[in-house]
């Protein structure tokens, strides 16, 4: 059977399906996906030459189901099959499956993927391959004295595992010997809930170790390289969230020592493809192995930015039978690397997966000054596309590459801003805390980093004087413009720029609506169109312009300071502001503009926000009393009455029930009676 192959199917969806599909691309290869019921129009879908339904949205019968691939691969004639990470890419009867069908796998041969999918039984092959273990406790006996004999040899603080687990579940530390049992019961109950299986090993707890990962690759010929390290120490709940490479202060000597480990590690068992040895790094320089993952990682494009390869193109070439494409001496290391993994999540809420439509999903490179060269987007995801609650809630990966890490760092929180993201809640502005957190600038890491800053990653936002008006100016922009698209009602409008006019912008914070100081107002005061507006907040005045600098990017200036900034308007009334520090939300509502004259002022009545007319409540022609209900408009799931402003007569109304309003527009055109003293 040969092994070559020139149409190729993506047992997998997401951002790892479009990326690697966009290599197979390139390599002339034909490109399938799979898809559920809830990814019909998925973008890995759309982007491949053929795709074929694989069953309901549930992964266990679709992504998981290994008969429902392997016939989407006979189907489409497919020769070659790549697992992608997660669902089927470490499954031993998969790749069995394949073999009997005559299908390639994009990956290593069952045998390696059995001998690491048991942690115990792993470290005890490694054990023998002369690879450095954590001090620890990994044999059959699982005695429950003889374990707990066995934690007091190896001293407190252990970490339990589970033998069979992955993914965190079935881990526990146990910080003295009183805990034991009970921590034992609880990691065995996690285990066989998981895993089906409740044998456990025990680790000496490291307490402030770094997690350092290196890249190895082998092919059928025999030869095994490694592509260097990764440091992915910045995890929460021990899962990733920020990676990069090299890993900082990384002495030669260490990288060779750690990489010819990896390289043993994967010889050992008869490995081939892309393998990722990952260790425990401590802060003496001791490093220990933790577990091989038999796929490629997640974070594997920091790996590809600062070697200049491309691991799938590698993956498919071995696939194919050829030889590695470069030897070890080939290999170096260019600049730095970060990754940020971008989750449909609130931090906020414990991480909790968000979902909803992505209104829009860019990256606006150009606005923030960004070249192309610098900055890689892998995403699975495209504007107008739902986030359903059935898969992992990673969206995006955004990666970027510079000369040195203080500079790619730079530029990563550039990128985080550039971001264009509406619709759903991410964890942009938790990575942009990390990311600008000045212990990780420091690189000061180890695997507890969120743990130990929790209260800066954490905190409520508190702004400044000079956020609220960076707000109202944004605000007053748009006001400006909505009149200028407004203009057969210009004359009647309060908000006006070309005479002395005071306008009141309310402010409020969505993340603090039990505390009185999130609601702020500002006001601004501007002599005449073009220049500056005069903002007080509190008791701080200050002098403030805006220019558009081009898609959503702003130049703010405030008392002769300009700051570049992206500013967006969401429905709804929601202020987005990034700038590489972080994320602002804010909403707002312009209060009834003032000081332009009564007369004016009892002529009409503008929309105080954008919504939608629910009711009128008065007809034209009809007398009524100041105070009196005119008609209700709904804006932000809230009902507003608008009332008279005086004794008067309603004389005509521009919109009807069920209308959408700007903010600002007039709504209807009022006559004051003047009061005749009797
Ligand atoms: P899983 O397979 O469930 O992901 P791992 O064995 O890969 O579990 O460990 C996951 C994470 O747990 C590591 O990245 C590290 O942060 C932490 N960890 C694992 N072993 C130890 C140890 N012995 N001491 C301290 N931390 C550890």
């Amino acid at each position: 059977m040969s092994p070559a192959f020139d149409t190729l199917l993506v047992a997998n969806r997401g951002e790892i399906a479009c990326r690697v599909m966009r290599t197979a691309r390139r390599m002339g290869l034909r490109t399938v996906a799979v898809y559920s019921d809830a990814d019909v129009d998925a973008r890995h879908v759309r982007e491949a030459d053929e795709a074929v339904r694989i069953g309901p949205a549930a992964a266990q019968s679709s992504y998981l189901d290994i008969h429902a691939v392997i016939a989407a691969a006979q189907r489409t004639g497919a020769g070659a099959v790549h697992p992608g990470y997660g669902f089927l890419s470490e499954n031993g009867d998969f790749v069995a499956a394949l073999a009997e069908a005559g299908i390639t796998f994009v990956g290593p041969p069952a045998s390696a993927i059995a001998a690491m999918g048991d942690k115990s039984a792993a470290k005890a092959r490694m054990f023998d391959a002369g690879v450095p273990l954590v001090p620890g406790y990994h044999d059959a006996d699982q005695d429950d004295a003889l374990l707990e004999r066995e934690a007091e040899h190896i001293g407190y603080p252990v970490l339990l595992k589970a033998s069979a687990g992955g993914g965190g579940k079935g881990m526990r530390v146990v910080e003295f010997a009183e805990a034991f049992q009970a921590a034992l019961d609880g990691c065995r109950r996690e285990s066989r809930a998981a895993f089906g299986d409740d044998r456990m090993l025990i680790e000496k707890y490291l307490t402030q170790p770094r997690h350092v990962e290196v890249q190895v690759f082998c092919d059928t010929q025999g030869q095994g390289v490694y592509l260097f390290e990764r440091d992915c120490s910045v995890q929460r709940r021990h899962q990733k969230v920020l990676e990069e490479a090299p890993a900082p202060g990384m002495t030669e000597s260490l990288r060779r020592e750690m990489g010819e480990a990896a390289v043993r590690a994967a010889r050992e068992i008869g490995y081939v493809g892309a393998g990722t040895v990952e260790f425990l790094l401590d802060a003496d320089g001791s490093f220990y192995f933790m577990e091989m993952n038999t796929r490629l990682q997640v974070e594997h494009p920091v790996t590809e930015m600062i070697t200049g390869q491309d691991l799938v193109e590698w993956q498919l070439r071995v696939a194919m039978g050829e030889p590695l494409p470069l030897a070890q001496e080939d290999l170096s290391i260019s600049g730095h690397s970060f990754e940020a993994r971008l989750y449909a999540e609130d931090p906020a809420q414990d991480f909790l997966p968000a979902t909803g439509t992505l209104q829009r999903f860019a990256l606006d490179l150009d606005g923030a000054g960004l070249a192309a060269t610098q900055v890689r987007l892998d995403s699975g995801v495209a504007s107008g596309d739902r986030v359903s609650m059935h898969y992992d809630p990673m969206l995006a990966k955004l990666i970027v590459h510079g000369d040195d890490r203080q500079q790619a760092l730079a530029t990563l929180n550039r990128a985080l801003a550039a971001l264009d993201i509406q619709g759903v809640t991410t964890n942009r502005d938790f990575l942009q805390r990390l990311a600008t957190h000045p212990a990780f600038a420091a690189a000061e890491l180890d695997t507890r980093f969120i743990e130990h800053h929790h209260g800066d990653l954490f905190a409520p936002r508190h702004y400044s004087a000079e956020d609220y008006a960076t707000a109202a100016l944004v605000s007053l922009h748009q006001l400006g413009r909505e009149q200028q698209s407004h203009s057969p009602w210009d004359r009647h409008d309060g908000f006006r720029l070309n005479s002395d006019n005071t306008i009141r912008i309310a402010l409020s914070d969505p993340t603090r609506q039990d505390d009185d100081d999130a609601l702020v107002t500002v006001e601004g005061r501007q002599s005449a169109p073009g220049e500056a507006w005069q903002l007080r907040v509190g008791d701080t005045t200050l002098a403030g312009s805006l220019h558009p600098i081009e898609g959503d990017a702003v130049a703010v200036t405030l008392d002769g300071h300009r700051r570049r900034l992206q500013a967006r308007l969401v429905d709804g009334g929601e202020i987005v502001m990034v700038d590489p520090k972080r994320e602002t939300r804010l909403f707002w509502r312009r209060l009834d503009a003032i000081d332009h004259g009564r007369q004016e002022a009892e002529s009409t009545l503008t929309a105080p926000m954008h919504g939608t007319v629910v009711t009128l409540l008065v007809a034209p022609g009809e007398r009524v009393e100041k105070g009196m209900a005119l008609m209700v408009m709904e804006a932000m799931k809230m009902e507003h009455t608008l009332t008279a402003p005086a004794d008067g007569q309603v004389e005509s109304f521009h919109f009807q029930a069920g209308d959408t309003v700007g903010q600002g527009d007039v709504l209807l055109e009022f006559a004051a009676v003047e009061d005749s003293g009797e």
